[in-house]
């Protein structure tokens, strides 16, 4: 590097004037790396545990009961410095501070992230053999390519309601001694008619079946025998019949846990990036930082399919919550939320140069270049968007500047070249000025996903500066 005495008129006057995308390992000192890289290690584990909203609940949950929150229930008094939970159905959970500063004036700032994740669901009615293997039927859920999740382990995760009323947990597949379940796919020696065809025709919805088992019941007079051991396993372990699954929720995910890739370890590889790697800093901001503001974390439920129900986004039940805390100061709901800030927080695509196509390189996210502000999503002419005001954008990126953030702006990809939403509209709908935030991943949606350590941790520092 030359010094600045050395640099001519031109370069001075270029390095003040252009904007440029740092590489934030690049910039990072020492101090800086070992704080992102001590970070991805809380991150990792909050993954390994929580594949399912449902764990990412209870694990949020657990983690806010470690820092002193305490669970809210509508009605309850509030108070300024009161550090709460508000858990919906066991699927989504807000986990929140009351500021010192008053609500009507200075407003909430909220987070919002989601903790589903595309995966395969089990049926209602799934059970059956066929060939000397036992199967459950399944029912992929979000946007996945159906043959990535062939020929890989996979877990299963869930809750079964029984006959009895009583919810029973199920996880297998997560623990080295646990067996784990399989998707088969067709060996390529006979696989020239499959190949052929359209990738999304490749793996057809119905033959995304489960192997779970191929023992025969040891009773010359039964039928159907490797399914009986597969009831009678599912018996005496969590006391379900055949007819429980009419009443479960179950869900085969990728057993593998977060792993980091690389010699020089600086992304990690995991199942359920998005947006679990929203969810978890959002969540952690909120547990660490002690805000004069009053700051909400929302995980949220359903996002990969629409955001609809009881514990998606779209649902009154937020709002809810909102007005309560209002009702609590006996501040005007409407005041508050023309006064409140949101970042939608959730994943983008990170440029990939082995597909450098679907992209345009300026305004992509540039993986280890810190989150990414999508000012807009959607498709075409940004259709479905709630496109954030130039003003509210000037504000976010001023409060980075402040702390040293290193983010950067993105568009998912190419004009026209495909699109997608987050649930930034839903609160946008509120009166609630909002942008999207969120990390770059590579091979969003796949089994395994990437993303860059140092983007998680701008993340974080992203959230931190936000709640300042
Ligand atoms: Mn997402
Ligand atoms: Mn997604």
């Amino acid at each position: 590097m030359s010094d600045q005495t050395k640099k001519t008129e031109g370069q001075q006057k270029q390095e003040a004037l252009s904007y440029k995308k740092k590489n934030y390992y690049e910039t990072a000192d020492k101090a800086e790396l070992k704080k992102i890289f001590d970070y991805a290690e809380g991150y990792k584990r909050f993954l390994d545990a929580a594949k399912t909203e449902r764990e990412a609940c209870a694990v949020s949950v657990e983690m806010a009961q470690a820092k002193g929150f305490t669970e809210y229930h509508f009605g309850d008094k509030l108070k300024a410095g009161d550090k709460k939970y508000f858990i919906n159905r066991n699927k989504s959970v807000v986990v929140f501070r009351i500021g010192k500063e008053n609500l009507e004036e200075d407003g909430m700032r909220l987070i919002a992230s989601h903790i589903d994740a595309p995966r395969v669901d089990i049926k209602q009615n799934p059970l059956y053999e066929d060939s000397g293997l036992c199967y459950l039927k399944t029912h992929y859920y979000g946007g996945i390519k159906k043959y990535q999740w062939t020929a890989i382990p996979l877990s299963l995760h869930g809750t079964v309601v029984l006959k009895d009323g009583s919810s029973v947990d199920v996880k297998v597949g997560e623990e080295a001694s646990d067996p784990v379940f399989y998707i088969d796919d067709l060996l390529p020696h006979l696989g020239g008619e499959q190949m052929s065809q359209n990738a999304g025709k490749i793996i057809d919805g119905e033959q995304l079946n489960v192997v779970v088992g191929g023992l025969p019941y040891a009773d010359k007079e039964v039928g159907e025998k490797i399914k009986l051991t597969a009831l009678s396993y599912l018996n005496e372990k969590y006391g379900m019949q055949e007819e429980d699954f009419l009443s479960a929720e179950l869900s085969a995910v990728p057993a593998y846990p977060a792993r980091d890739v690389g010699f020089d370890r600086a992304f990690i590889g995991a199942y359920g990036h998005d947006d679990r790697v929203c969810a978890y800093p959002a969540l952690t901001a909120v547990l660490d930082n002690d805000s004069r503001h009053t700051v909400l974390a929302m995980l949220v439920d359903k996002e990969e399919i629409g955001s609809e129900g009881t514990t998606g986004m779209q649902c009154q039940v937020y709002s809810d919550l909102m007005e309560e805390i209002c009702i609590a100061f006996g501040a005007k709901f409407r005041k508050v939320r023309a006064k409140s800030k949101c970042l939608s927080s959730d994943v983008t695509a990170a440029y990939d140069p082995n597909f450098a196509g679907v992209y345009e390189k300026m305004n992509s996210a540039m993986i280890s270049c810190g989150t990414s502000m999508c000012k807009f999503t959607g498709a075409r002419g940004k259709s479905g968007s709630s496109d954030a005001s130039a003003e509210f954008v000037g504000e976010v990126r001023n409060m980075f500047a402040a702390d040293g953030v290193v983010w950067q702006t993105a568009e998912l990809g190419k004009v026209d070249a495909g699109g997608g939403g987050t649930v930034a509209k839903f609160l946008a709908n509120m009166n609630i000025d909002t942008v999207d935030l969120g990390v770059p991943v590579i091979s969003m949606h796949a089994p395994y996903e990437l993303v860059s350590k140092a983007d998680v941790y701008s993340n974080y520092k992203a959230f931190l500066a936000f709640m300042k």
